[in-house]
C-alpha cells in the first residue's frame, strides 16, 4: 500500500490521499472485488487509476461519458501513463494506437464506452489484451430504476465472467436499492468489499486561530488539556523538539517525533504514544501513517498544513473511537508565505503549481471562513451539510462580520496604484497616510489612496489584507520579494461590481479580553 504513495506523487502530483481513498486503493490493488460509494468530487478515478498504473495488465474502464474519458486519457498520457479509449467518436488513428499499444503489451488503462461492449470483435480484442481488472465508473448506470440507466451496462457482468478477472465499481449514488442492483448485475450476486464513504466526522470540533502569540496559544491549549493524548503538528524538525521541551517545562508530558530521528527512537516514540495515557507528541507530518490510536483527544496544528487534504487527514487522527475530540489550527501570514514559496520553489510544472496554489487557497478560505467550518470543509469534498454543524468555533461563537466592500476597494486600489511592487506593510503605510522614508522616496504620498484608510487601525488593515490573501484576491509574488499582486478575482471587487463581507477581526479571544493599555 505505502508503496503506491510515490506513484501518487509522481503521476498525480498529490501529497496525500483524500479521505477514504487509501483504504479503497489498498483493496483494489490487493485484487479484491470492490464497490466504492463516494461523494462526487471525492476522487473516485484515482482509486482504480493508481492500482492500474502499478500493475502489469490492462485495466478496462467502462464509463458513460465520452468527453470525460477523453479528458482522463489525455491527463494520464500527459503524466506518462499508457492509456487509450475506444468510443464511437474515435478517429481511425486513435483506434490504431490502442491496437498497437495492446500488441506491444504496454497499455495500462483502456477506457471503453458501454456501447462498444456490444460491437463484434470487442470480446476477442479484450481477451487478447489481457485484462486484469474491469473498473466500472458511474456504476449506478446499471440500475434500471435510476434515471441514468444504460442498457449496455448490463453486458458488463457477462464480460467479467468471460474474462474471469477482478471487477471494481464506483458511484456517488448511495441508496440501498441501487447498491443491491449493482451487486446483482455487476458482481453476479457475490458481495464485493463495499466502501460507503461520507466525509463528515461529527465528533471532531473544528477551530482555527490566527497566530498571535503562537507559543502562548499552544501552551495554554495543551496545559488546559493536560492528561489527554494529543498530537501537535509543527512545520520543522527543530520546532518539534523545542515545543516538546517547552511543554514538559509547563508540566505536560510530551515527546517529539520527526523523520530525522533514528529508526529505533521513532519506534520507541510510537510505542510510548500508543501505550501511555495522556502523552502529547509534537511531530512533523512524518508521524501518523502507522498510528492507530483510537483515543487521541486533540490534534493541534502549530503551523498551517500544506493543503486541505493534509488538514483533513491529520485532524482525522483524533477521536477515532467516536468520542468527542478537538482540533485547532494556528496560522499566520508567515505560514501563507512559506507554503506559497514551497510551491513556487518545487519542481512541478506551472499547471501543477497553479493547482497547488488553488488547494492552498481553499485551506486559507477555510481558515478565514465567515460561516460554519464543517459546511465549508465538506463542500470542498462534494458533500452538502444542510445545517450549520454546531460543533465548530464559528458555530459556537459567531464571528462579527462587516461589509468590507469599500475597505477592499481601497486596499486593492492601493496595490494597483503602487504598481504591484509592495508588501502589506508598505501598502498599509500608504492607506494610513504615514510619510515613512520609503513612502516619500517613492513619491507614494502623492497617490490618490494616500491616507484614505484612517478609519481602520494598522492591525485591522493587517486582518483585511490577510483575508484578501486567503480569498486569493491578492497573492504574494515570490519573483517580486513577495509583493502583493492582484488576481483576476480582484477585478469585480475593485470595479465595485461585487460586494465583500469580511470578518471584523480575527484577534484571539485572549487578546480581545485583555484590558487595553495605551
Ligand atoms: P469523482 O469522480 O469522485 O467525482 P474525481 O476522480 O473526478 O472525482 O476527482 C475529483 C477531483 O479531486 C479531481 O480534480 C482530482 O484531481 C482531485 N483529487 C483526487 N484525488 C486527490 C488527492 N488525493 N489529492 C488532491 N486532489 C485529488
Ligand atoms: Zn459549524
Amino acid at each position: 500500500m505505502s508503496d503506491l504513495r510515490p506513484l501518487l506523487a509522481s503521476v498525480f502530483g498529490f501529497s496525500d490521499f483524500r479521505p477514504g481513498q487509501a483504504e479503497i486503493v489498498e483493496a483494489v490493488a490487493g485484487g479484491e472485488d470492490v464497490l466504492a460509494i463516494m461523494p462526487t468530487g471525492g476522487g473516485k478515478s484515482l482509486c482504480y487509476q493508481l492500482p492500474a498504473i502499478s500493475r502489469n495488465a490492462v485495466t478496462l474502464v467502462v464509463s458513460p461519458l465520452i468527453a470525460l474519458m477523453r479528458d482522463q486519457v489525455r491527463a494520464l498520457r500527459a503524466a506518462g501513463v499508457s492509456a487509450g479509449h475506444l468510443t464511437s467518436a474515435n478517429t481511425e488513428e486513435e483506434t490504431e494506437e490502442v491496437f498497437d499499444a495492446i500488441d506491444r503489451g504496454d497499455l495500462r488503462l483502456l477506457y471503453i464506452a458501454p456501447e462498444r461492449l456490444a460491437a463484434g470483435g470487442t470480446e476477442r480484442l479484450l481477451r487478447r489484451a489481457g485484462v486484469g481488472m474491469i473498473a466500472v465508473d458511474e456504476a449506478h448506470c446499471v440500475s434500471q430504476w435510476g434515471h441514468d440507466f444504460r442498457p449496455d451496462y448490463l453486458r458488463i457482468g457477462a464480460l467479467r465472467e468471460t474474462l474471469g478477472c477482478q471487477i471494481t465499481a464506483f458511484t456517488a449514488t448511495a441508496d440501498a436499492e441501487t447498491r443491491a442492483e449493482i451487486v446483482e448485475r455487476l458482481f453476479g450476486g457475490r458481495e464485493p468489499r463495499t466502501f460507503l464513504q461520507g466525509f463528515d466526522r461529527p465528533n471532531l470540533t473544528l477551530a482555527f486561530q490566527p497566530k498571535n502569540q503562537p507559543r502562548r496559544q499552544l501552551l495554554d491549549y495543551a496545559v488546559a488539556r493536560k492528561g489527554r493524548s494529543g498530537i501537535i503538528y509543527a512545520a520543522s524538525r527543530n520546532k518539534t523538539e523545542v515545543l516538546a521541551q517547552a511543554l514538559r517545562e509547563a508540566g505536560v508530558p510530551a515527546i517529539s517525533y520527526h523523520a530525522g530521528m533514528e529508526p529505533d527512537d521513532r519506534r520507541e516514540a510510537e510505542a510510548r504514544f500508543q501505550t501511555e495515557d495522556g502523552l502529547v507528541v509534537v511531530a512533523t507530518i512524518a508521524f501518523g501513517m502507522g498510528v492507530d490510536k483510537p483515543d487521541i483527544r486533540y490534534v493541534l496544528h502549530a503551523d498551517l498544513p500544506k493543503s486541505i487534504e493534509s488538514y483533513y487527514q491529520e485532524i482525522g487522527r483524533a477521536g477515532r473511537d467516536g468520542d468527542p475530540a478537538e482540533t485547532l489550527t494556528l496560522y499566520g501570514p508567515d505560514d501563507i508565505r512559506l507554503r506559497r514559496a514551497q510551491i513556487e520553489e518545487g519542481l512541478a510544472s506551472p499547471e501543477r503549481k497553479q493547482a497547488d496554489h488553488a488547494r492552498l487557497n481553499t485551506l486559507l478560505a477555510l481558515a478565514e471562513a465567515p460561516v460554519c467550518r464543517r459546511q465549508t470543509l465538506l463542500a470542498y469534498f462534494g458533500e452538502v451539510l444542510a445545517e450549520p454543524c454546531g460543533n465548530c468555533d464559528l458555530c459556537l461563537e459567531k464571528p462579527e462580520t462587516f461589509d468590507a466592500t469599500e475597505a477592499a476597494r481601497k486596499a486593492l486600489s492601493t496595490v494597483f496604484r503602487a504598481e504591484e511592487w509592495f508588501g502589506a506593510g508598505h501598502l498599509i503605510d500608504i492607506l494610513l497616510g504615514e510619510e515613512t522614508e520609503k513612502v516619500t522616496a517613492r513619491g507614494h504620498e502623492r497617490l490618490s489612496t494616500f491616507g484614505i484608510g484612517r478609519e481602520f487601525s494598522r492591525k485591522q488593515w493587517q486582518t483585511i489584507f490577510r483575508q484578501l490573501m486567503a480569498l486569493d484576491l491578492v497573492r504574494p509574488d515570490p519573483a517580486r520579494h513577495n509583493a502583493l499582486r492582484l488576481t483576476e478575482a480582484a477585478r469585480p471587487v475593485l470595479k465595485g461590481e461585487q460586494s465583500l463581507t469580511l470578518r471584523k477581526d480575527s484577534l484571539t479571544r485572549r487578546d480581545a479580553k485583555r484590558p487595553k493599555v495605551e
